[in-house]
């Protein structure tokens, strides 16, 4: 059986799991694609030559599609292009960025272009810059979240209305049934960032995919508004930067104690209490650290399941 991302990307199953930075490396990206989904290398915290050595061991541990997440902030992202070009990397998700930038000339070398909204009015702007499907995410996302803060069940019947090419919907899902409510709303395959954290093959610290097992509902906000908002675990230092923002501190000062390499402190050297850590709502629904391949698998067995539900008296009225 194939559905329009299936066949758009090559794979089996319409199941895209997110490039996060510190988080996705090429295990978990190689993982997810030898299981049947699409695996994504994060490189936005990746020096150019450190995103080489991903893709290499990428195309060594799979024979099945992958691509390379490029947030369009990325101070160098001219080597990276360059790189998954010189690499015929099949596939590039862009995000935060315009996607008019990039789109032509990775479409020019063969590769699929995909680029991540968080609003009706971006998904269309990236139809007309020419990308092949769209992300939409929502607010129950982790890390850098939209500004007007559409939860993933608003947002995604709305772009579906509006734009003709594939959806992805992203935000708040990591279970079969997840997959299931994004397909119904008119998304033709879904993105998954933080269960795949909790994975054997993640390169996040233990001490982080442990957090994302622990998180309970509520234990993460959207915050750092006046810069990116984004949704991180409230600990330390989100509680300092929300006593900086009580008392008044300026877009500058809160950029101060932002610093730099926050993320990397975080979720890949697993300083839980001065690091950025960024995971979406769905954690409080993950409760075990499992290979990749096993979370497709369960993802995919509870989406039959619930499929096959759909066939009782409770739908039935
Ligand atoms: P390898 O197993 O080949 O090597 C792991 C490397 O990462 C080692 O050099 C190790 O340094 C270092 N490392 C491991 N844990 C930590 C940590 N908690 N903090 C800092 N450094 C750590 O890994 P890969 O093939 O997966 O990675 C190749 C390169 O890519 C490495 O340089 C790695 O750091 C980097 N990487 C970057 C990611 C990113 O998102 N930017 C994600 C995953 C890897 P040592 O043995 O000296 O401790
Ligand atoms: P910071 O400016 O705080 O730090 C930069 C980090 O990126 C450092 O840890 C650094 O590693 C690493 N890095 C990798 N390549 C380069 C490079 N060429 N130049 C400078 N630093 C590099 O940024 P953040 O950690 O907050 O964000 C890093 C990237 O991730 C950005 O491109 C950002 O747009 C993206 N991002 C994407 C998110 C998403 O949700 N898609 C969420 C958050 C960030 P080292 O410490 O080893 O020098």
């Amino acid at each position: 059986m194939s559905n329009k991302i299936t066949t758009l990307f090559n794979i089996k199953y319409p199941i895209i799991q997110a490039g996060m930075i510190w988080c996705s490396g090429w295990e978990l990206a190689a993982a997810v694609s030898n299981a049947g989904g699409l695996g994504i290398i994060g490189s936005g915290s990746m020096y150019p030559h450190i995103l080489e050595q991903h893709i290499l061991k990428c195309k060594d541990a799979t024979d099945k599609p992958f691509g390379v997440n490029l947030p369009m902030l990325y101070p160098d992202i001219d080597k990276h292009i360059e790189t998954i070009i010189k690499h015929k990397v099949p596939v590039v998700f862009t995000s935060a960025g315009n996607p008019k930038t990039w789109t032509s000339k990775l479409k020019e070398h063969g590769i699929t272009v995909v680029h991540v909204v968080s609003s009706v009015k971006f998904a269309k702007k990236a139809e007309e810059a020419g990308v092949d499907a769209v992300v939409a995410e929502g607010f129950e996302a982790g890390g850098h979240n939209g500004r007007d803060e559409t939860t993933t069940l608003c947002l995604i019947p709305k772009v579906a209305q509006e734009i003709k090419i594939p959806l992805i919907a992203a935000g708040g899902i990591g279970t079969g049934k997840a997959v299931l409510a994004a397909l119904t709303l008119g998304a033709d395959g879904v993105q998954i960032g933080t269960r795949f954290i909790a994975s054997i093959e993640s390169s996040a610290h233990e001490n982080f995919k442990k957090v994302v097992v622990d998180a309970n509902e509520g234990d993460t906000l959207l915050t750092l508004k006046e810069l990116t908002p984004v949704r991180l675990v409230k600990n330390a230092f989100f509680e300092k930067i929300e006593i900086a923002q009580e008392n008044g501190a300026s877009k500058e000062e809160i950029e101060e104690i932002l610093g730099r390499g926050r993320a990397k402190k975080g979720m890949f050297e697993g300083d839980l209490v001065e690091g950025e850590l960024e995971i979406g709502q769905v954690s409080s629904l993950v409760t075990e650290i499992l290979p990749a391949g096993k979370i497709v698998e369960e993802i995919i067995a509870e989406y039959k399941l619930a499929l096959e539900e759909q066939k009782t008296d409770k739908y039935n009225f």
